[in-house]
């Protein structure tokens, strides 16, 4: 993960005075999120998807304020300047992180695709759980030994 943004940039972005959240910075409370709760699956738009079934948990509470945090920081960015938003929606399919060009992949990401691809479809789950042997939940379709 680099950073590539030069600095002078941010003279532009001046205008607006309220601190408030870069849709890089959302971006990155949506990454802690998923990855404190363990949430891979994202919408069109690259927000983990609503945790049907966990109303009134953390969990539940957490989703609602990021959500209100991406929409808001997607309306600022895409009404006058689209390049935040376009760069965000554009991201890069895998990791859903901001890559240059917009909609291309970062070696690192296409590395694992590649490594997918070769290994088949199945491969997801074993690489699932050799990425977090922690995880003990059983795999759906995996019968536990008693
Ligand atoms: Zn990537």
């Amino acid at each position: 993960m680099t950073k590539v943004a030069p600095p002078s940039k941010f003279k532009e972005m001046a205008k607006t005075g309220r601190p408030s959240l870069t849709p890089e910075q959302v971006q990155e409370r949506i990454d802690a999120y998923c990855s404190r709760y363990e949430v891979s699956e994202l919408n069109d738009a690259g927000f983990p998807i609503f945790p049907a079934g966990l109303r009134e948990t953390q969990q539940h509470r957490e989703w609602i304020a990021l959500y209100q945090l991406f929409n808001r920081a997607r309306k600022r960015s895409g009404g006058t300047m689209g390049d935040g938003a376009a760069t965000r929606l554009e991201g890069c399919p895998v990791c859903l992180r901001p890559v240059r060009p917009p909609g291309s992949r970062h070696d690192e990401c296409e590395t694992a695709v590649g490594l997918i691809r070769k290994l088949g479809p199945e491969s997801v789950d074993r690489i699932r759980a050799a990425a977090f042997p922690d995880h003990g939940r059983p795999v759906v379709g995996t019968k536990r030994r008693v």
